[in-house]
């Protein structure tokens, strides 16, 4: 990272470490006349805003300085997430505000042609409903229920998206846009990433910021895991770390997974699953959001599969947290509440050691349904205005 560099100073103002000139001068070395042509770059280009208005007061009790801030409405992102029978769309300035939403079935087992050309018509309409043209879009942030290998920007093997593996997600995505909004966004990078890895990492920024290991289980249609570390999604070797829900359990041979094996957490713990099992009860559920409303009225049937689902995820986040020894264990998706918490709960602490779960919290999510989109808005926007990549648009716009 060059540390004299335009994007380095705004990283420095972006991260809350530098909030004035003095400030960056002090931190950069830098002169005042080096800071101030660095800054003279990041007013130019929109990015960073000083207003007399919004003083800073010295330290020292000198003359008050002019704030420096990342002017977060001078762009916005399009982002989805998307769910095996929903999507959750909307158009968020820089800073994570949405500004517009949309949600609505959309079937993943269509495809990734039908399912990207609709999600290019909401974005349409959604920068139609906020009034923003299409060029004020800096990226596209999209949310998938499947591996990500996101060298290559593609689902690789994923068991719950059929028809997407290896698919050019990021070229089939921008291709989608321009057919709606033309040329204006044939250049717009597109980022795809893991649902639970962007649910995470919304959560840790927002709401445990100080967490230097934060795991979140998303337990939907699905179960997925995602780890923050150091405040970095944790992505493995190619993508695939936290798809914990084709592990296979040793006693339910009889379980057929979606992924077509025998036996895998998914198929005995998921939304999906507890549907299956509610409705063979005798409660018509068709999905892990039916089970949700179940478990919202406290049906007994739906409060106790849902507690023996959270033990039969408990014990398998035993081993999970002993090898990573989160801060922060969070519980999210459609089962997320007081019975499956319970379950979770009594396996953890049955099966690891206190050493590890003494100082574990066990929480459920603070985002809610707006998580995915959080994650994937902040890291368009990371990506986007990374030092070195922000020194390159810079040199761009010259
Ligand atoms: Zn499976």
């Amino acid at each position: 990272m060059n540390q004299s560099s335009a994007g380095h100073l705004l990283w420095l103002i972006r991260s809350g470490r530098a909030s004035t000139r003095g400030e960056l001068q002090r931190i950069t070395g830098l002169s005042r006349s080096t800071v101030g042509q660095r800054l003279d770059q990041l007013f130019r280009a929109g990015w960073v805003k000083e207003s007399a208005g919004d003083p800073v007061e010295a330290p020292t009790g000198g003359r008050p300085a002019v704030r420096l801030r990342f002017d977060v409405s001078h762009g916005v992102v399009l982002c989805a997430d998307l769910e095996t029978r929903h999507a959750r769309a909307a158009v968020l300035d820089l800073g994570g505000t949405v500004l517009a939403e949309h949600s609505g079935a959309l079937l993943i087992n269509q495809g990734p042609d039908e399912v990207l050309g609709r999600l290019a018509q909401w974005f349409a309409l959604l920068l139609e409903k906020a009034g923003l043209a299409p060029g004020a879009v800096c990226g596209i942030g999209l949310a998938v229920p499947g591996p990500v290998d996101t060298s290559l920007g593609q689902v690789v093997q994923p068991p719950i998206m059929p028809g997407w593996d290896r698919y050019p997600l990021v070229d089939g995505m921008r291709a989608a846009f321009v057919a709606q909004v033309g040329e204006a966004g044939a250049e717009i990078p597109v980022l795809v990433e893991n649902d639970a890895n962007l649910m995470a990492y919304a959560e840790q920024r927002e709401g445990f910021p100080d967490c230097s290991a934060f795991l979140l289980v998303k337990v939907s249609t699905g179960i997925g895991a995602g780890v923050v570390v150091d405040g970095e999604m944790y992505r493995g070797f190619d993508g695939a770390a936290g798809d914990i829900g084709h592990i296979r359990l040793s006693d339910h041979p009889g379980a057929l997974c979606r992924c077509g094996s025998y036996g895998c957490l998914a198929a005995v713990a998921s939304g999906r699953a507890l549907a299956e099992q509610l409705t063979a009860a005798g409660v018509p559920t068709a999905s892990g959001s039916g089970v949700r409303d179940q478990l919202t009225i406290g049906q007994p049937d739906a409060v106790r599969l849902a507690r023996e689902a959270g033990r039969l995820v408990g014990g398998v986040l035993a081993t999970v947290v002993t090898l990573l020894n989160p801060g922060v264990l969070m519980i999210a998706g459609d089962l997320a509440g007081p019975p499956f918490l319970t379950g979770v709960r009594e396996l953890l602490y049955q099966r690891a050691m206190p050493r590890i779960t003494t100082y574990l919290q066990v929480v459920t999510s603070r985002l809610g349904e707006r998580a995915g989109l959080t994650g994937a808005a902040a890291m368009v926007v990371e990506s986007l205005y990374a030092p070195d990549r922000a020194d390159e648009r810079l040199s761009a716009m010259q």
